[in-house]
């Protein structure tokens, strides 16, 4: 039997979400003799996956198929998707929906007793899986509940990684806070797994919770792994305009309406790919996420939207629903509206703006989640396998971080079983990594920079230049202003100095990973001259198979701006064709 130090495992977790428990439970399912560890920098319930609402999507019945789910995916991606990639996700996303059932997930069923499914945003049949519209919550505790059952799974609630250990083109492990005493320490293993989660707290106005800061991808960027993709970032067409809550799809896909200043549904004067005999009113509001969000622009141009203290914003009217629908399918919209915006959508309409919701790029990996760096792994939103394209289908990301966290946790577990020694290198890392964190963060008193100051001009930066629309101009704009950001925060300044619960620490690390994330962003969309799902720039309308059906691959340099690199996207049997959405 090996023998393992404190804090020494076969196979690391970075991230307690649905991703992070998935792939750990796979781990120890693929060798019970393996020594797993979970570390998270909340407690696993708090992982964003609880707060997903609207459900997961897996062809279960019986007019559906996996290729119809196949070609959904992918040409809602804008044929970004990797065909081999959304092949393997479609099969296995039933098998692992089940899984969940038999672990104990509270599917609603129909009155006959089977699977009861709902429709989605751009899913041309009804496939999303749902719990209420709590489908998160249900899954993350599913899973939570079942890695509890597990001896050989130790966690670290409330860890914080800083670094990722790598020496001779190896990861080795991590170094990590722990929150509660502030000691930094290593933690070794022979495979690591990045579970982190999203980044959209890059922008200003998100659906993210605050803890979604990009930190996994940046720990990768920062050890040389390429961030894919990096240009697709998915706003929402619904968020409350205030706190960006979400309002999740599934009000739309129960019959809501949007409606401009003048309660008229506008999307029926736009090409949301759907054939036009005017107007379409089945599916219109239930269009693609990003061609909804490209309208809501549209209107504010034309002067049709309405103005509130935070912004411009349009109307989503679920009135005509009734209080049981509201009360059986969508109780947390109206639970949210009671509590956020002291409105109820049974008598109210609920006023919305898009909002950065999801990441489509990420950490590159292949198709088992592994990266280009030996021994680093990762799954779930923070990570490009990719599936996802240029822009994500609602429903598809709870599917994909169960299909592949269970596929990066067989992998790495695979991996460390054949990995034995450790390096004697790591000593010197973490102290230095200890170093560092005491340099930067400790003592400099002559240092001015707030955290709040330089989050704000990211903020502004990203959504004026990296926004819904984009131009070369735009973008420079904000390029030259987050290079200024790298600079000034060299310079930042901490008001508390102590080591116990220092969370203004953990926040200027976060931050700092968002500068890296932000800067990847901005240069993979500079670099990509067409516009293509999510990624809309208007000097150049058009998309553009010939040069740009390609990933990018941002690698980060000593100096400046990240260098892109070009992957080709991997078509199996879907040659580019058009978005149609209509029934
Ligand atoms: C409001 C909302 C609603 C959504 N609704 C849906 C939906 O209905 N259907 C759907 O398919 N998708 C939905 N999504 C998207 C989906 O929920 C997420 O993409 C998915 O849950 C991400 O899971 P994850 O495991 O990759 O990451 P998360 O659940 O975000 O977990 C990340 C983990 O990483 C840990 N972590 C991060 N950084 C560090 C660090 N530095 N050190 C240690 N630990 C760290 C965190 O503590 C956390 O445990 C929704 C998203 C939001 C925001």
């Amino acid at each position: 039997m090996a023998r393992y130090g404190p804090n020494e495992h076969d196979v690391l977790i970075i991230g307690g979400g649905g991703a992070g428990l998935r792939a750990a439970i796979a781990a120890i399912e693929t060798n019970p003799n393996l020594n797993v560890a979970v570390l998270s920098k909340v407690y696993p319930m708090r992982s964003h996956t609880v707060s997903a609402e609207g459900g997961a999507a897996a062809a279960i019945k019986t007019n559906d198929n996996f290729d119809l789910h196949a070609y959904d995916t992918i040409s809602g991606g804008d044929w970004m998707s990797d065909q081999d990639a959304v092949e393997a996700f479609v099969k296995e996303a039933p098998e692992e929906m089940l899984r969940l059932e038999h672990w104990g997930c509270p599917w609603n069923r129909q009155d006959d007793g089977k699977i009861a499914v709902r429709p989605f945003g751009g899913m041309k049949i009804e496939r999303t899986w749902f719990a209420a519209d709590k489908t998160g919550f249900h899954m993350l505790h599913t899973l939570f509940q079942t890695t509890l059952k597990y001896q050989n799974i130790r966690r670290y609630d409330e860890w914080f990684v800083t670094k990722l250990l790598v020496d001779e083109g190896r990861c080795l492990g991590v170094v990590a806070i722990e929150i509660r005493s502030g000691k930094v320490e290593a933690i070794l293993a022979k495979s690591v797994i990045i579970c982190t989660g999203g980044c959209g707290r890059v922008f200003p106005f998100t659906t993210n919770a605050n803890i979604k800061n990009g930190d996994g991808m940046a720990l990768a960027y920062r050890a040389g792994v390429p961030l894919k993709d990096m240009e697709f970032v998915q706003y929402h067409p619904t968020g409350l305009p205030f706190t960006g809550i979400l309002i999740t799809e599934a009000a739309r896909s129960e019959g809501g309406w949007m409606l401009n200043k003048d309660n008229y549904r506008y999307l029926q004067d736009y090409d949301l790919g759907v054939p036009q005999p005017k107007p379409v009113l089945r599916s219109m509001e239930l269009g693609p996420r990003d061609r909804l969000s490209q309208a809501f622009v549209k209107e504010q141009e034309k002067g049709r939207t309405l103005k509130g203290p935070y912004g411009d914003y349009v109307h989503l009217d679920l009135r005509h629903l009734g209080e049981d629908v509201m009360n059986t399918k969508l109780p947390f919209v109206r639970e949210l509206c009671l509590k956020y915006e002291n409105i109820d959508p049974v008598k109210n309409m609920i006023p919305v703006r898009p909002v950065v919701h999801y990441m489509m790029g990420g950490i590159h990996t292949d198709i088992q989640g592994a990266t280009p760096l030996k021994g680093l792994f990762a799954a779930g939103e923070c990570a490009c396998v990719s599936i996802n394209g240029a822009n994500r289908l609602g429903s598809n990301s709870l599917t994909e971080i169960v299909v592949f966290g269970a596929r990066a946790g067989k992998a790495a577990a695979h991996y460390a079983a054949e990995r034995t020694s450790m390096s004697p290198s790591v000593a010197k890392l973490t102290a230095d990594e200890q170093k560092r964190i005491e340099r930067q963060f400790y003592g400099g008193g002559t240092r001015t920079e707030k955290i709040a100051s330089l989050r704000k001009e990211m903020h502004e930066a990203m959504e004026n230049g990296a926004g819904i629309y984009r131009t070369e101009s735009s973008l420079k704009r904000s390029q030259e202003r987050i290079h200024e950001l790298q600079e000034r925060f060299k310079n930042i300044s901490l008001s508390d100095q102590s080591y116990i619960f220092n969370t203004e620490l953990i926040a200027a690390i976060e931050l700092s990973y968002m500068i890296d994330v932000a800067e990847t962003i901005i240069q993979s969309a500079l670099s990509r001259k067409e516009s293509r799902g999510s990624h809309q720039r208007t000097d150049y309308a058009k998309r553009d198979d010939q040069d740009y059906l390609k990933h990018s691959l941002a690698y980060q340099t000593t100096k400046g701006s990240p260098r892109i690199e070009y992957l080709p996207v991997t078509i199996t049997r879907w040659p580019p064709g058009e978005r149609v959405y209509g029934r």
